[in-house]
């Protein structure tokens, strides 16, 4: 990504001033029908590492990222402890393996510390974790009616609590291990996905259980809308207790989040991956929202026959679709939890429920979401990055794009810190108007933009009152740098080398 700070400069005097540049590389993107990307099958590697990858593939970043925390990734480095030298390779490219919250990770840990890496726990967890940590399944499970037998694995009965308290002494006691093994725990972004938020029948389960019956208000039995929600809400505040409460009880400046700790408000709804509306949500003790920005092909059936089918239109709707969640949620954090980050997990593709042939979005627009999620309020990123049997090399890939697009924005870091998001529109899902973001403090900016649908559009972005900055746009991106000093307002332009 060259740039043409000697170019494409010019100082501002005026208060409003447009900045006429002539970017000498030109690109065609035309917008015409294309072959639509489907996901690219690859043989499995036998020696396939994830160390190999990042060091043969992933290339030293050319600017330090400030404060911003190194990418984990789903599928990372293993969890023996590694060399120094290893892990200052990842660091220098962005990237740093996750451990997970086992007392029998803190050599590993140490390691990790000593070569200068943050300690990032991180693992996923599910089904009737934690409640069946409360013992045998009469202590936890749900306890039926004779005649009734579920469609699906039996259900905690959601109002106990025993299994999260052992879950939350857990917690407690293994990281005191590592805080008496002298590390400092950086940040606990878990994935615990389990009770009670889901089961297809979890409602049936409950109507059915005597026990439930005998504790939960007869009118949450008898609604299943009204059960589910409190369902999550209360999957919410246990989290919240049984999860983040505990860990910054034993590392205070730790950074915890979680799957679905994410502020939703009635005003703006999130959706969950269903798109069923997700109640309001307001998660406390989380330091961090965890919201996604997946490629994911359940979302696929929102595509509109009336839709144009190639790959330009295709990567509308996925922009779309990708950007959404993680927008929705800045604008009501900044309103309502403004002193809480963003680590958003990332993935450009997402087979589930086996669907592996539907179109999926160019490596490129990716990249150019990637850049605009950057510039939109997040302080972190986690890759989604499990290979897919068939599918190797688009693990590879998810990995490749973020990382390249990390070092990208690296030299933005202070904004990434620091800044304020100035643009928090989600483009529809087609539409081939002129989409940017961007950050800005009271002296500096970077903002981003590029034209969706072929042609070209001048980007016209008011910073602070009375500064503009225009600069032409196509399909490949434009990152114009905004300083402000004494002699005026000064204009960096950097742009893409090509769209596809
Ligand atoms: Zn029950």
């Amino acid at each position: 990504m060259p740039r043409f700070a000697g170019l494409c400069t010019r100082n501002f005097t005026a208060s409003v001033a447009s900045l006429a540049c002539t970017l000498l590389v030109t690109l065609s993107v035309p917008a015409a029908a294309q072959a639509v990307l489907k996901a690219e099958k690859s043989a499995a590697d036998p020696s396939f590492s994830w160390l190999k990858v990042a060091t043969s593939i992933l290339s030293p970043l050319k600017q330090q990222p400030g404060q911003i925390p190194p990418m984990i990734t789903w599928e990372g480095f293993g969890y023996e402890p590694l060399g120094a030298d290893d892990v200052k390779t990842l660091l220098a490219r962005g990237v740093t393996p996750h451990l997970h919250m086992d007392a029998a990770m803190i050599p590993a840990a140490l390691a990790l510390q000593n070569a200068g890496a943050p300690v990032v726990l991180m693992q996923g967890a599910g089904g009737n974790f934690p409640s069946e940590l409360a013992g045998k399944p009469e202590l936890w499970a749900h306890q039926f009616d004779a005649s009734y037998k579920p469609t699906e694995a039996v259900r905690p009965c959601p109002s106990l609590l025993a299994g999260w308290v052992a879950g939350a002494e857990q917690v407690r006691d293994t990281l005191k291990k590592f805080k008496a093994a002298g590390v400092n725990v950086n940040s606990v972004w878990m994935d615990w996905e389990g009770d009670p938020l889901y089961g297809k029948d979890r409602f049936d389960q409950a109507t059915h259980c005597l026990r439930c019956r005998s504790i939960l208000p007869a009118s949450l039995l008898a609604s299943k809308p009204q059960f589910e929600a409190w369902c999550r809400r209360r999957f919410v505040e246990l989290i919240g207790t049984y999860l983040a409460a505990p860990v910054l009880e034993v590392f205070p400046a730790c950074s915890v989040t979680n799957w679905n700790a994410m502020v939703s408000t009635p005003e703006h709804p999130l959706n969950d991956w269903d798109f069923e509306k997700i109640d309001p949500s307001m998660p406390s003790f989380f330091t961090a929202v965890n919201t996604a920005a997946y490629g994911d092909t359940k979302y696929w059936h929102r595509w509109q026959k009336s839709y144009k089918l190639d790959q330009e239109h295709v990567d509308q709707f996925w922009f779309h679709s990708m950007i959404e969640q993680l927008s929705t949620e800045t604008a009501n954090r900044l309103k309502w939890m403004p002193e809480k980050s963003a680590i958003p997990w990332v993935a450009r593709w997402l087979p589930e429920n086996d669907e592996y042939n539907l179109p999926v979005m160019s490596r490129e627009r990716y990249r150019e979401l990637l850049r605009h999620m950057w510039l939109r309020g997040i302080k972190g990123m986690q890759v989604f990055n499990p290979r897919f049997k068939d599918y190797e090399k688009m693990a590879v890939y998810e990995l490749q794009d973020a990382a390249t697009i990390y070092s990208e924005m690296a030299p933005y870091h202070d904004l990434i810190e620091t800044g304020t998001p100035i643009c928090l529109d989600v483009p529809p899902a087609q539409s081939n108007k002129l989409v940017w973001s961007g950050l800005k403090t009271d002296s500096k900016a970077v903002v981003r933009a590029f034209k969706q649908g072929g042609g070209k559009a001048m980007a016209s972005i008011g910073i602070w009152p009375g500064v503009k900055v225009q600069f032409p746009v196509d399909a490949n991106g434009v990152t114009a740098l905004v300083e402000k000093s004494a002699n005026g307002v000064h204009v960096t332009l950097t742009r893409s080398e090509s769209a596809r």
